[in-house]
C-alpha cells in the first residue's frame, strides 16, 4: 500500500474541475486522480495536462452510478488506504433556452447534483484520512434559491439540527412537487439547479456537523463553496473568471494546512465565508 496522500476531483476532464486538477498537480503533494464518466475524455484531459508537464492520474467516475462509485472508493483503500482530498465539483446545468418540461429537469438535476453528490460522500467520507479535505462545489444559487423559498423552507434549510434523512425527503418531496406542478405552491423558488444547490450547501453543513459528533479528534475540514462565474461549457463566455481562477476557492479549501481548525461547515465564496 502507498504512503503517498492522495486527492480526487470529480467531474474533472474539463472546466473547473480540470483547472482544480491542475493546481492540485502543481500544489499538492501526492497523487491527483483527475476522474471523468468517460475514459476517453478523461484520458484525453490527462494528456493535456501532461503536455503542460504536469502529472495527474486517471480513474473512472460517474457520480450517477453507484458501482462506479464503489470501484473507486475499493480502489483508493486498497492503493492508498484511504484519501486525503476528495473535491465534489462534477455538476450539471440545463441550458436557459432548454426546452425540456421542468419537472424532467428537476429530476435530472438533483440525480447528478445533489443525489450523486450525496453517494459520492456517502462512500467516500468513511475512507477520508486524518486531516482529510472535503470541498462540495456548490454555487450562489443556492443561496439566491434559498431566498426565493417559502419563510418554512428557508427555517428547515438553515436549522442546525436538519437530519441527512430530513434533507433527502425535501429534495425528493421537490422533484414530486414539480411532477404535479404544485412546486410554487409548495413553497420552492422555480430553479432546478437553485434547488440542487441549496441541497449542495446544507448537505456539507450536516457532514461537517456528523464528522465534529463522530471524528472530532481526525481534524477533518468540510466546506462548500462557489467558484464564482466561471468560463465554461456549463456557464458560457461571457462569465467574468478563467477556469483557473476558478478554480481559487476550491483549492484553497482542498489544501487548509494541517493546523487550520476551520472554515468547517461553511458556505465560502472568493475565499470568504459566507452567510448561509
Ligand atoms: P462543465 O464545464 O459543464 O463541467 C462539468 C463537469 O462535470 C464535466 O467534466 C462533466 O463531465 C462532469 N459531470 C457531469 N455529470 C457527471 C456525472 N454524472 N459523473 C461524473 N462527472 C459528471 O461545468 P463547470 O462550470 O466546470 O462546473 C463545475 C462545477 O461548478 C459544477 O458543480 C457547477 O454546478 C459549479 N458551478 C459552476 C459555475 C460556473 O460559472 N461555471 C458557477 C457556480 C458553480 P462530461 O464532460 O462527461 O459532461
Amino acid at each position: 500500500m502507498s504512503s503517498v496522500p492522495v486527492a480526487v476531483v470529480t467531474g474533472s476532464n474539463k472546466g473547473i474541475g480540470f483547472a482544480i486538477v491542475r493546481a492540485l498537480c502543481k500544489q499538492f503533494p501526492g497523487d491527483v486522480y483527475l476522474t471523468a464518466r468517460d475514459p476517453g475524455r478523461g484520458q484525453e484531459a490527462v494528456a493535456k495536462l501532461q503536455e503542460e508537464g504536469l502529472r495527474a492520474l486517471f480513474h473512472q467516475l460517474d457520480i450517477d452510478d453507484l458501482q462506479s462509485i464503489r470501484v473507486l472508493r475499493d480502489f483508493l483503500k486498497e492503493k492508498y488506504g484511504g484519501l486525503n482530498v476528495l473535491v465534489n465539483n462534477a455538476g450539471i446545468a440545463f441550458k436557459v433556452r432548454d426546452t425540456s418540461p421542468f419537472a424532467v429537469q428537476a429530476e435530472v438535476t438533483l440525480k447528478t447534483n445533489f443525489f450523486g453528490t450525496r453517494n459520492v460522500c456517502t462512500e467516500l467520507l468513511p475512507i477520508m484520512k486524518p486531516y482529510g479535505r472535503v470541498v462540495n462545489v456548490s454555487s450562489m444559487a443556492s443561496s439566491s434559491a434559498l431566498r426565493g423559498c417559502s419563510q418554512e423552507l428557508q427555517k428547515k434549510f438553515r436549522s442546525d439540527t436538519i437530519t441527512e434523512e430530513e434533507l433527502v425527503e425535501l429534495m425528493t418531496k421537490f422533484v414530486e412537487d414539480t411532477k404535479k406542478s404544485v412546486h410554487e405552491k409548495e413553497g420552492w423558488p422555480n430553479t432546478a439547479y437553485g434547488v440542487s444547490k441549496i441541497g449542495v450547501t446544507v448537505l456539507s453543513r450536516i457532514q461537517a456537523r456528523m464528522l465534529n459528533e463522530k471524528r472530532k479528534g481526525d481534524h477533518i475540514l468540510l466546506n462548500a463553496c462557489c467558484p464564482g462565474w466561471v468560463r465554461t461549457d456549463m456557464a458560457g463566455p461571457r462569465a467574468t473568471k478563467s477556469p483557473d481562477e476558478g478554480a481559487e476557492t476550491p483549492v484553497y479549501l482542498a489544501l487548509l494546512p494541517s493546523d487550520a481548525d476551520g472554515p468547517h461547515g461553511q458556505f465560502v465564496s472568493d475565499k470568504t465565508v459566507q452567510t448561509w
